[in-house]
Order: structure tokens, then sequence, then C-alpha cells
């Protein structure tokens, strides 16, 4: 049975209400899903009305198809008839014509920057600018290095490279105190390197054709408070290198991250083990040349293709067990990630998901998100409230919490589920609860059988108020919140209404 009221279409945890920055979604009429639109891009049917040609579109061409039934969108530098996929647009018709006849690339980063849009509407490309459009945030998709660098915010990094016989050692310099391995994210494969450093809002790309072959594996250093980030490659000849490498796509460059593209590695399915009846432990090994630590609290993008389309989902990597005294695994660990994904019959990403067989790969995105660790720094009290695989991103918050904050007094969680069944990883939760007393877990179940006992129902102001009970009355407090939309949103409004500030209030949304 779906949990999908007939009524309401597409379904509440669907990729089509899902939004960044908790929009809220149209439903939409039947026959319209991602599924539908895949289908009819497939169809072979002229979704520009232009019989297969690209033509070179101009500002004043552009302003002129600002209709419904005629409306070309500039993202990017490239220009689409939208007006087919009106019908379609989890977002409805109207957020899409705010776009109508201009240049949406800066409303479509605010929403959904993550949708591979150039897949999504490839049947409904009508051509590029003529004139480069006057806004400058990466508009140009090919040719020479869009660098924008940052007007205030942190100055860019630089960075120089030694050699000894064996090993080639590049060195970046970011002129930041605080950057750890987290901020480090290198692929590398074959002669292709690829280092990318997060500062703050900002990612400085280095990326270059290398110009003699090294190992893959690479060994990652970084000397706290001065900022410098060493990165050791093995020679595979004992050769003396004249230069480094040619410089490929944006090498070199520093960018607001929002501007910065996805990139993608293939990640190779290593285990899949079921945890309750209808959700599964993924673990993915990251290729070889890979350095990659997922911040806490944060997500990445899985990207499959499906009918011919590249489609894109978030999940949430996790540890592959909330106990083993509480510690992430330590053999490689920075080679494996965790996630724990709800498989739905009738969805149309994870049951591709559960198909894939042990050896084969999936591409994996950098992190994303906007929860930052700082953020439980002297923490007293941690309140998470859950709701189905809501869950995934407070096992490490928890866990991270429990070890890494010495003021921390309690750590609570409210667990909503449906069915005792579908209650996620319950006996390590007590098990977890028994062995650290600071921590206290709570089931609420929406749909129990006669049999529980325990708190029934879907969140209420009454089973908040009971639960969020500080320690001390002016303790620093955090409230993290996660699970279908209506259940974060109808969340936040009722913490709110409790008295509890913005900033102690952490909700994860896309
Ligand atoms: P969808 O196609 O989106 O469908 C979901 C449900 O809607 C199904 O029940 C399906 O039957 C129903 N439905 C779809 N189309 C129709 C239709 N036309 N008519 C009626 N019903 C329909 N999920 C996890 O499991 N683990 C995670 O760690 C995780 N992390 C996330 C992190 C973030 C930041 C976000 C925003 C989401 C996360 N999710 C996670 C959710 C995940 O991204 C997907 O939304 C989820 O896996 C469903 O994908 P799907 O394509 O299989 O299902
Ligand atoms: P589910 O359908 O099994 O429901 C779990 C519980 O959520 C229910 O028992 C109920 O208490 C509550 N709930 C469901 N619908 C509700 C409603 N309309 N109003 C109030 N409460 C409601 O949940 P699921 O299928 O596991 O879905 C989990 C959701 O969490 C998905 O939408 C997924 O996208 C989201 N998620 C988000 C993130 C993130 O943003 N970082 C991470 C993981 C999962």
């Amino acid at each position: 049975m779906l949990n999908v009221p007939s009524q309401s279409f597409p379904a509440p945890s669907s990729q089509q209400r899902v939004g960044s920055g908790g929009r809220s979604k149209v439903p939409l009429k039947q026959g319209r899903s991602l599924m539908d639109w895949i289908r009819l891009t497939k169809s072979g049917k002229d979704l520009t009305g232009l019989k297969g040609r690209l033509i070179e579109v101009t500002e004043e061409e552009l302003k002129k198809h600002n209709k419904k039934d005629d409306c070309w969108i500039c993202i990017r530098g490239f220009v689409y008839n939208v007006s087919p996929y009106m019908e379609y647009h989890p977002g409805g018709e109207d957020e899409l014509m705010r776009a109508a006849g201009s240049d949406g690339t800066d409303l479509f980063d605010q929403v959904h920057r993550w949708v591979n849009y150039e897949s999504m509407l490839k049947e409904c490309l009508v051509g590029r600018m003529a004139v480069k459009p006057t806004v400058s945030k990466g508009l140009l998709p090919k040719g020479p290095v869009t660098e924008i660098v940052a007007k205030e915010g942190p100055s860019s990094p630089s960075y120089d490279w030694f050699q000894t016989d064996s090993l080639v050692t590049i060195v970046i310099y970011t002129k930041q105190k605080d950057i750890t391995l987290d901020s480090v994210i290198i692929d590398h494969q074959d002669d292709c390197f690829r280092a990318e450093i997060i500062i703050e809002d900002y990612s400085y790309l280095m990326h270059l054709r290398l110009s003699h072959k090294t190992e893959e594996d690479s060994s990652v250093r970084v000397v706290e408070n001065v900022g410098k980030i060493e990165i050791v490659l093995e020679k595979k000849e004992n050769t003396s290198w004249k230069f480094l490498g040619h410089p490929l796509e944006n090498h070199n460059s520093f960018t607001p991250k929002k501007d910065a593209g996805m990139y993608y590695r293939k990640c190779q399915l290593i285990s899949k083990e079921d945890v309750t009846h209808n959700t599964k432990l993924f673990c993915l090994k990251l290729p070889p040349g890979s350095h990659l630590h997922i911040p806490i609290g944060q997500h990445v993008y899985f990207q499959q293709t499906i009918g011919g389309t590249e489609v894109v989902k978030p999940y949430t990597p996790m540890s592959n067990s909330l106990l083993s005294d509480f510690k992430e695994p330590t053999l490689h660990s920075n080679k494996f990630l965790f996630f724990l994904i709800k498989i739905y019959p009738s969805g149309l990403f994870t049951p591709e998901l559960d198909h894939l067989e042990i050896g084969d790969s999936v591409s994996v995105s950098s992190p994303k998100g906007n929860f930052k660790v700082s953020q439980l720094q002297g923490l007293e009290d941690l309140f998470l409230l859950a709701a189905g695989t809501g869950f995934t991103p407070m096992v490490r918050i928890l866990i991270y919490t429990l070890t890494s904050i010495p003021s921390l007094r309690k750590a609570k969680l409210m667990f909503f589920s449906k069915t005792e069944n579908d209650i996620i990883w319950r006996s390590q939760l007590e098990e977890l609860s028994y062995k650290d007393k600071r921590f206290e877990v709570e089931f609420v179940l929406s749909a129990p059988t006669s049999e529980w006992n325990g708190k029934q129902g879907y969140i209420s102001p009454a089973l908040l108020s009971e639960f969020l009970k500080r320690t001390l009355d002016k303790s620093k407090v955090l409230i993290c919140i996660c699970g279908p939309t209506p259940f974060t949103e109808q969340g936040i409004r009722m913490l709110h209404h409790l008295n509890f500030s913005k900033d102690e209030i952490h909700s994860f949304t896309g």
C-alpha cells in the first residue's frame, strides 16, 4: 500500500515536490510526472517547433517569446522552449512564467540548481544566445574559462609544485586558517587531475591533464593554522617533469560555490543489506583516485540514466552503525560511503538503485548542504525530530555530538514512523540509550497496531512541548528536524510557537 493520497499528486515524498528552500509545489495533472515527461521527450515529437534546427537567439527575439504557449527561457547562455514542459513543472506554470522571455539562470539556481536541466530539457533546446546576456554568472557553458573572482569574501588561493625523483607535491596556499580535510576534494583518474577546495561559500579548482603518468591514489595533508594543502602524487616513472600539466576546463578558478558545476565520480556498490522491509543500507566505494569527506549533516546527489535521461536525487551519507564504540569504520574509512535508502516500488529512482548488482557503479556528486558542524559547538541539549528516512542526517550528528562535544548534557531523538516494522535501527537506538545515559529515544507511530503501547499520531504541539525540555533554564539548544515536507513544515511552525529561535532550529530540506 503506497502512502499516496489519490488527490495528492505527485506524492509528498516525490522529487516533484521536494524543492530547495521549502518552496511550495503545485499538484500536477495525472499523466504529468517526471516519467511521463521523459516518455514525451523520447516520442520524437518536435518540442521546439523548429524541426530539429538550432538557432542563434538575440535578446530581442528572446523577449518576444513570453507567453505560456510560446515561452522561451535562457539558462546559462542556452535558450529553451519550455511551453511543452509547463504542465510537467513541479513548481507550476506561474513559477516558470517568471522567467518567460528572459534569462532565468539566477531564478533556476535559487530554486533547484542540482536538477540536470541540460538532460531534462534537451529536446526543448532552441539554440544559444547570439549576444552574451549582461548577467555575468557562468552564462557561457563552454569556451574560455569563466573565472568569477570573489569581490568580497576570501581571496583566491594559489598553487605551486615541486618534485623529487619519485614524487610530485602540489601545494595549495588557501590563506585561510580553518581549512580541514573536509574542505579538500580530489578526483584523479588516468592523467586527469581535479582538486576542489571549499573555502567558506567559494570553490577553488585545479583541473589539469598531468604531463606524466602517476599512481591514481594520492596522499593529502592539511597544515592547519597556515591553510596549506599538500597533495603528494607518486610518479610512475622516475623522469623529471618540465611542467605540471595542461590546464583543463575552469583550471585555477575561484567561484562562488553555488556557481561551481556539479562533479560526479563513479562509485562501486560493495554491499546492499536489508534494514527494514523497505529500506536498505548501501555501501559504496570511492574510486582509488578520489579523496572525499562528506561533512556531517550534508548530502550528495546520485545520478542515474533512466529512460535515456540523466536523473539526480539527493541522499545523505550515514555511518554503517550507531554502535561499534560510536566510531565510524576505521579501515579505509574515507573510501566507503554508507546510505540508508527507502525503496519506493513505484518510484522513479529507487527501484533502479534496488536493481543494482554488487560491483555496479553509481555516480555520486560532491557534498552539498548548509549544515555546519560549528552549530554543535558548546551545545548542551540536542533534540532530533526525524520522520521515516528523515532519520538519515541525524545519525552522524548524533554520533559526533555524543563523542566530540564535551558540553553535551542530553541528546534526545523523537522518531516518527508509520508502524513498528518501519522503525529504522530500533534495537541499535535502544542499545545506545542503554549504553549512554545522555541519549534518549522515543518512537511515535502514525499507523500502529492495537498492540502498540507507545506514543502515536503525527507531530503535534503537545508531543513537542513535552519532549523539548531543556536540561537547564538557558541551556544551549539545537533542534534538528527532517522528514516528509509537510512534517518538516508543520514542525517548524510548532517550534516557532514554542518560542524556539531560528538559530536553535535546523531543518533539512533539499
Ligand atoms: P519518487 O518517484 O519521487 O516517488 C516517491 C513516491 O511517490 C512513491 O511512493 C511513488 O510511488 C509516488 N509517486 C511517484 N510518482 C507518482 C505518480 N505519478 N502518481 C502517484 N504516486 C507517485 N531518501 C532516502 O531513502 N535516504 C536518504 O538518505 C535521503 N536523503 C535525502 C536528502 C535530501 C536533501 C532530500 C531532499 C531527500 C532525500 N531522500 C532520501 C529522498 C530521495 O531523494 C528521493 O526523493 C527518494 O529516494 C524517492 O525517490 P524515487 O524517485 O524512488 O521516488
Ligand atoms: P513515511 O511516509 O514512512 O512517513 C514517516 C512519518 O512521517 C509518518 O509516520 C508521519 O509521522 C510523518 N508524516 C508523513 N506524512 C505526514 C504528513 N502529511 N504530515 C505530518 N506528518 C507526516 O516517510 P518516508 O517515506 O520515509 O519519507 C521520508 C521523507 O524524508 C522523504 O520525503 C524524503 O525526501 C525526506 N528526507 C529528507 C532528507 C533531507 O532533506 N536532508 C533526508 C532524508 C529524507
